[in-house]
């Protein structure tokens, strides 16, 4: 939780706790202001440590998720990854929520004035709103309810073209997580009713969506454009030295959809550019006046990259091995 610092006072806390549920949940309730309305609601997270991830496929998608008390293993977590602003229906995960512009060059102000922009002058953004509103509010959200919020969320980050075409981390990160719910859905068994409604959805909305992501593929396809919209255009990687990262999955992702090579290289890059900042980050530890604190700081920091890199060249040779496997 990004803002996990923060510092709240007594009346806030008090406020908090008055609007916990009775009875038994794994959810905690959080007031929040919408950043586009500014409208109040109250939106909630899982409680931590409620839950536990399991293994990641390739594309780093948990296979599991385990609730240690039984109760509550009905829940799938993801369902509850993106907050809806009841009033104007603005979607976000909780961080973005909180704070819309933490992986975008643009004021608060300015993106909630784009938003609204949106809404004015946009007919095709205005009409596909109310097609993707939940039909009720409820305590448990089914798959269908979830898919429509993640929609929704990536449905406003694209109408932003400094979003869409430059800082396109979010975006990427919610067709991600789409492409998993899209992989959970089959495992369950509101699969053949929930295909039902999106088939729906994809007859009412096609006219004012045509690329509208309805299948696992199709929105790792999606995913993978926007982290190389990302990766090519924004400063914000650099900023947050991220830029590894970013290239791995999108070695990942080349490499589910098939493109071994293109995958290779990628991994590659992310290595190349780790170790530059692993070489960076050792010249500062050599070079500090205070021992301990440095060891502190810089050795954390030191060991992810390597532990990064050798998952990398983990990932290089399985990938040497499915080329070999093709030929
Ligand atoms: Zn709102």
């Amino acid at each position: 939780m990004r803002k996990s610092g923060l510092n709240l006072s007594e009346a806030e806390i008090e406020r908090r706790q008055a609007l916990q549920p009775e009875g038994k949940t794994p959810f905690i309730l959080i007031p929040a202001v919408c950043p586009i309305c500014k409208n109040g609601s109250v939106q909630k997270f899982f409680k931590s440590g409620v839950y536990q991830e399991g293994k990641k496929d390739l594309s780093l998608h948990p296979e599991s998720y385990t609730f240690e008390d039984p109760d509550f293993k009905q829940y799938h977590p993801p369902l509850y990854f993106i907050w809806q602003c009841p009033h104007c229906f603005f979607s976000a995960d909780q961080s973005t929520f909180e704070d819309p512009v933490a992986d975008v060059v643009c004021s608060t102000n300015n993106f909630q004035k784009r938003i609204l922009s949106q809404y004015q002058d946009d007919e095709s953004f205005r009409e596909t709103v109310p097609l993707l509103e939940p039909v009720e509010q409820r305590e448990e959200l089914t798959f269908h309810d979830s898919i429509k919020q993640y929609l929704m969320a990536i449905h406003f980050f694209q109408s932003i073209s400094s979003i869409k075409d430059r800082d396109a981390l979010n975006l990427a990160r919610y067709y991600i997580r789409l492409a998993w719910l899209y992989e959970d859905l089959e495992k369950s068994d509101q699969r053949i009713s929930v295909k039902i409604l999106l088939d729906q959805l994809k007859y009412s909305i096609i006219e004012y969506w045509d690329e509208i992501p309805l299948t696992s593929k199709a929105a790792m396809e999606k995913a993978l454009f926007y982290y190389e919209v990302a990766y090519y255009n924004s400063n914000i990687l650099a900023q947050k030295h991220i830029e590894h990262q970013v290239m791995q999955v999108i070695g990942r992702l080349k490499l589910i959809l098939g493109n071994i090579e293109e995958a290779r290289n990628e991994f590659f890059k992310g290595i190349t550019t780790a170790n530059k900042y692993k070489t960076e980050l050792d010249a500062s530890f050599r070079a500090a006046e205070n021992p301990d604190l440095a060891r502190e700081e810089f050795l954390p920091k030191i060991s992810r990259l390597e532990g990064f890199i050798r998952e990398s060249q983990d990932l290089m040779q399985e990938s040497k091995q499915m080329l070999n496997e093709l030929k």
